[in-house]
């Protein structure tokens, strides 16, 4: 992206899902709740994709709210958000790595006081290795970028709109840079491998999603999408039309209708595939021999 104080694509850095399509298991949101909490149901990329994998599980996550033991892949990549976050509040010169590094131990004992049961998914004998873990990633961010040298616009954004429909939409943006050309940059941090197959589309839905709610919410068309893949150190660019979020907006209204038609009958549907292998709710999943409970009915928006 030109003109924007901040290393450009190709500088050397995951949140929340690895890819569907790599092999590891897909992951929901991070097992810690962001700032704000849920105030009604609305759509997110996370639980846009979830109603396209399988309604049913859609239903169990957004619905019922059935709570999911958390993977210790989820714990790491919200500590490192939570880390990173952190990052930016101090001044620009003391962004260095063995900084950024000494965040995550303080934002762990943060983490664990809010969540108790985290002590027990990194027991004591595992804490330092998955501490070291988390510096790797951070480590794969520095390959990507300084963050002495810019200062971002905002950190953690919640975005939340309408759309000409009515459909809600609802997201959590990691970082929204601006550069003194007043382009703007979305930046999302992934901790999981750079997808391929369905897990690109997965990733380009996430981009668009984030690109459409910015434009509606703020009028504001982002120049660049980034998802920076901590891990590898690479990274997926997507730079939108106006013409190309008028198309999705159609598809993410049509999206929400299907949902809708679903929740005002409860008719949400298990949808078999292999990602039913990491899927919490299997005791309770007809296709699994499962009764899921009393369809307790749309919550509302
Ligand atoms: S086990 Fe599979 S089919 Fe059943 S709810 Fe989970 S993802 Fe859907």
């Amino acid at each position: 992206m030109p003109a924007m104080d901040t290393p450009a694509a190709g500088d050397p850095v995951q949140k929340t899902a690895p890819s569907q399509s790599s092999g590891t298991p897909p992951q929901p949101d991070p097992p810690v709740a962001r700032p704000g909490g849920r105030r009604h149901i609305a759509l997110s990329p996370s639980r846009a994709s979830d109603f396209k994998q399988c309604p049913l599980l859609y239903r169990f996550r957004a619905v019922d709210r059935i709570p999911e033991t958390p993977s210790t892949a989820q714990a790491r990549g919200t500590l490192v958000h939570a880390a990173l976050e952190r990052l930016y509040t101090l001044p620009a010169a003391e962004r260095v790595q063995e900084r950024a590094a000494g965040l995550l131990e303080p934002a762990w004992e943060d983490m664990v006081a809010g969540q108790p049961e985290l002590a027990e998914l990194v027991g004591p004998e595992d804490r330092a290795r998955f501490l070291d873990e988390a510096r790797a990633l951070i480590a794969g961010y520095y390959t990507m970028e300084d963050p002495t040298r810019f200062e971002p616009d905002a950190c953690e954004q919640r975005v939340e709109t309408r759309l000409g429909d009515g459909t809600p939409l609802r997201g959590f943006i990691d970082r929204i840079d601006v550069a003194p050309t007043g382009q703007v940059r979305v930046v999302d941090y992934k901790t999981g491998r750079l997808p391929w197959g369905p897990g690109k589309a997965t990733a380009l839905f996430q981009m668009k999603f984030y690109a459409l709610a910015l434009l509606r919410d703020r009028g504001i068309l982002p120049t660049q999408l980034r998802l920076m893949y901590l891990k590898s150190g690479e990274d997926l660019v997507y730079e939108p039309t106006e013409a190309e979020l008028d198309r999705f907006e159609r598809t993410v209204s049509a999206l929400w209708q299907a949902i809708r038609t679903a929740g005002s009958t409860g008719d949400f549907r298990p949808t078999p595939s292999k990602l039913c292998d990491w899927c919490d709710h299997k005791a309770l999943c007809p296709a699994f021999d499962g009764t899921p409970p009393p369809y307790p009915g749309w919550p509302g928006e």
